[in-house]
């Protein structure tokens, strides 16, 4: 059991915390939301009013929150983490971020004693409630090895992928393969349909074969049925498609079907749908046809 201070419990963070205490540690948890805290009160963890007193005796700091800006505020900010964080303290971030920004966090966090892992996850919202992620991490071997116990209650693929920021790297291949499937069972959906041939039907043949995956297993039927409640939102995947370029800008490769994704999802989010699923790409290819 360890003492753990968890800050951004939205629709990962919420079940991430909730699984933490039901493992038996000991989790006060924090964010800007009061609702979101008072989620974590009933999951039976503690309410923290800001980031001091949820880092507070923490051995163990785990962030969870939207984007680059939002960790690089709480962690490096003023009041943030690596102001009350106690020295020999292991900082997790899991968010989904800019390689960059994970290599910031960890040299600042080198500087006052903190040990620092970037450690993002995929699975979606059902991966976190089911404690089933899977958790890229990047950072020292004996880090990761310190982290393994905690990680093994939050999910269940756990690999460490090389130095810091290479979870984040990881993360953002995931993510381009993430949106890429989606925009083709888009287009496989948009074809059936304008064809009079059934979706639902010729989707579960589709999914027995060579072209089965698990955006089919997980999202065809309520991408059929119009439903695009988030899930993960359009807004977040547009983010990581930005990370999936400027990733590959840096590296000095050519990404095009990422990039001609990445301008699909900010079609979506430029129609008004960022807060919807991103299974709602669907809505993006079926315009491009007039549906
Ligand atoms: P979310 O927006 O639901 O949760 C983020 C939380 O951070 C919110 O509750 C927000 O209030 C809080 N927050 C923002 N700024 C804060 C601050 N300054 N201090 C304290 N709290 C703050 O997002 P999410 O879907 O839980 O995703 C979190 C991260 O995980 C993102 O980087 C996302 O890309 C990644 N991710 C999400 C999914 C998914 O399916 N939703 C899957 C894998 C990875």
């Amino acid at each position: 059991m360890q003492k753990i201070g968890f800050i951004g419990l939205g629709i990962m963070g919420s079940h991430m915390a909730a699984n933490l205490v039901r493992a038996g540690h000991d989790v006060t948890g924090y964010d800007v939301v009061p609702a979101s805290v008072d989620k974590l009160l009933h999951a039976g963890g503690k309410p923290a009013p800001d980031i001091a007193s949820a880092v507070s005796g923490a051995e163990v700091i785990i962030t969870m929150l939207p984007d680059s800006p939002q960790v690089s505020e709480v962690v490096l900010g003023p009041s943030g983490v690596l102001e009350s964080a106690a020295a020999g303290v292991l900082l997790i971030d899991m968010s989904s971020i800019a390689p960059e920004t994970s290599l910031a966090v960890a040299a600042a966090g080198e500087e006052r004693g903190v040990r620092v892992l970037d450690a993002p996850v995929s699975g979606g919202e059902q991966g976190a409630i089911k404690a089933s992620l899977s958790i890229m991490v990047g950072g020292s071997a004996e880090d990761f090895e310190a982290a393994r116990p905690i990680f093994e209650d939050l999910g269940r693929t756990i690999v460490r992928v090389g130095g810091h920021g290479a979870g984040q790297t990881v993360k953002a291949a995931n993510q381009l393969m993430v949106a890429g499937i989606i925009t083709l069972v888009s287009e496989a959906i948009v074809l059936l349909e304008a064809s009079g041939v059934d979706g639902e039907r010729g989707l579960e043949v589709v999914a027995g074969g060579l072209a089965g995956n698990r955006i089919l297993d997980l999202k065809s039927a309520s991408m059929l049925a119009r439903q695009f409640d988030p899930g993960f939102r359009i807004d977040l995947h547009h983010k990581d498609m930005g990370i999936a370029l400027a990733s590959a800008r840096a590296a000095g490769v050519a990404l095009p079907v990422t990039g001609v994704v990445a301008q699909l999802v900010a079609a979506a989010r430029a129609q008004g749908n960022g807060s919807l699923d991103h299974s709602a790409l669907l809505k993006v290819v079926e315009q491009l046809s007039g549906r």
